[in-house]
């Protein structure tokens, strides 16, 4: 992991860094800041917005109730999106919740939430999601904020996929086999996986993934796993296996 600053408050910001152009604090982070960090014009925290990179800011108080946030140096460049397609149906409010803030830790890019046959919420609050996802990616230390897409069918996801792509279908039917091998054989370059929804996938929905020519089947193990955790476990022996690790030897600290 590269040696870079996680003791410092970090905070997303919506409008464009530029040295020295101030950006009015959010209330929320105003007080935040303020009234539970207790910061003051002396103190500097982080600053990103997913496109100028992360820069150190100082606070500044132009008038009361008001907080600037003063960019002063960029601590690091820009870096692109994770290039993971998390493919998820969604989960009742806090698990949800979860959920996403775990796929954004665990390096999803883009957060595509998919209508299933047994999906239990078929609507997702897209303002929610990214509130989530904002929160996880302020507190892991990442530069970009994932792409929250709409809700699509599942048959449309599958119909207009890029056939280039590889997607892994975390199937809580399959035969247990470790997936390890099966994904460095079978799907090295994957950046796509879904998961389903509590009640599971319906067995059109499982026979019509099984046959799809861009689909590796992936096993969680001989346990049925919620959803939210399974999201988790998913993401983790994916990224374990084809994942977005540092090449050997090449330098961490910039
Ligand atoms: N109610 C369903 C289980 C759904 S679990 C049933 O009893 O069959 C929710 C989702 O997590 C599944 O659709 C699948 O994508 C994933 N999952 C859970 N356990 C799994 C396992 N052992 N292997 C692969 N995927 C699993």
């Amino acid at each position: 992991m590269p040696d870079h600053d996680f003791k410092s408050p970090r905070l997303f910001v919506d409008a464009a860094i530029a040295e020295g152009s101030a950006i009015a604090a959010e209330p929320v982070q105003a007080n935040y800041l303020l009234n539970v960090l207790r910061l003051g014009e002396a103190d500097e925290i982080l600053i990103f917005n997913g496109r100028d990179g992360e820069w150190r800011a100082g606070l500044a108080k132009p008038a009361k109730k008001k907080l600037d946030l003063v960019p002063r140096r960029q601590t690091r460049p820009q870096t692109p999106p994770p290039r993971l397609t998390y493919l998820f149906a969604p989960l009742k409010h806090a698990r949800l919740d979860y959920m996403v803030q775990k796929a954004v830790e665990m390096g999803a890019g883009v957060l595509q939430p998919v209508l299933t046959q047994h999906v239990q919420a078929p609507k997702v609050n897209i303002d929610r999601m990214r509130a989530n996802a904002i929160e996880a990616a302020e507190q892991c230390g990442i530069l970009t904020l994932p792409e929250c897409r709409e809700i699509v069918r599942l048959a449309d996801v599958v119909e207009g996929w890029d056939d280039g792509r590889r997607l892994v279908f975390c199937d809580e039917r399959e035969d247990a086999a470790s997936p390890i091998e099966i994904l460095r054989q079978e799907a090295p370059g994957a950046d796509a996986l879904l998961v389903g929804p509590e009640g599971g996938f319906s067995q059109d929905e499982r026979a019509m993934l099984r046959a799809l020519p861009f689909v590796t089947v992936m096993s969680l193990g001989p346990r049925i796993i919620r959803a939210d955790t399974a999201a988790v476990a998913a993401l983790a022996v994916l990224q374990a296996a084809v994942g977005d690790w540092t090449p050997p030897g090449t330098p961490t600290v910039t």
